[in-house]
């Protein structure tokens, strides 16, 4: 991970439009994975911005990773700016270096949201889990996009109410640790449509915590429980399903 500051210099004092330009921009450019919106800091004065932005490799912020959404609200922006926007190296940052891949070496992806970074890709590389940043993936249709944004707002709602552990823990954990939960039912659903577009297998990530994960695959019955030292403790390839062993295994 890396920190840069970009500066937007405006031709003249920020109006409502232009900040909200502005706010589009970088919008895009963290619904883009270019930048990390949970770190981002703004300051400036009536005529500057300077936003401090932690990026997930050193070239995120190179044109070539823009989408189609970068680009028009980019080109929106400029006509505000007096100059190009400077794009100035702050430093390196490891909080979650190892949260990170590029997803090269990946001959299947598992969707699984990271803990911390909620509008992050939970698309992971099936080679060593890292979180793969959306320009690093092949363009997802509209539909689809819908379709995952839809389970993972539900999913993060139940893993909050879970790690808050009072009123709602248990029913949340039987949301996230049941294969047939319309939670878990839904993100298979949505696997099913990224393998489409990724164009490789998407495994689905079953978390649990209390108990003991099902000794046979939760949904085809077959052995599913992998090797020691295998990326993770249970593998489904029939049901495209993943899990690790809970604390108590
Ligand atoms: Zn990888
Ligand atoms: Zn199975």
């Amino acid at each position: 991970m890396y920190v840069y500051d970009l500066r937007f210099q405006f031709k003249k004092e920020i109006t409502d439009d232009a900040d909200y330009l502005f706010y589009g921009y970088l919008c895009s450019l963290s619904g883009n994975n270019q930048i990390i919106f949970e770190t981002m800091n703004i300051s400036g004065t009536d005529r500057n911005r300077i936003v401090r932005v932690t990026v997930p490799y050193v070239d995120s912020l190179d044109e070539e990773n823009n989408d189609k959404r970068v680009n028009d609200s980019l080109e929106k922006l400029l006509p505000y700016l007096s100059e190009p926007i400077a794009i100035e190296p702050v430093g390196e940052d490891s909080t979650y270096k190892d949260d990170f891949a590029t997803g090269k070496e990946a001959e299947s992806y598992v969707l699984c949201i990271h803990p911390n970074l909620r509008d992050f890709s939970p698309i992971r590389c099936g080679h060593c889990r890292g979180n793969i940043p959306y320009y690093l993936l092949p363009p997802l249709s509209k539909e689809t996009i819908k379709e995952l944004t839809s389970w993972e707002t539900s999913y993060a709602a139940y893993d909050r109410l879970f790690y808050a552990t009072g009123i709602g823990e248990i029913s949340a954990h039987k949301m996230l640790s049941n294969m047939s939960s319309r939670l878990n039912q839904k993100g298979l659903s949505v696997c099913r449509l990224l393998e489409k577009e990724l164009g490789k297998p998407v495994y689905y990530y079953l978390y649990r915590f209390y108990g003991k994960q099902p000794a046979k695959c939760p949904l085809c019955g077959g052995e599913w429980k992998l090797q020691e030292h295998s990326l993770f403790d249970y593998k489904c390839d029939k049901c495209r399903i993943v899990a690790d062993c809970t604390v108590n295994e």
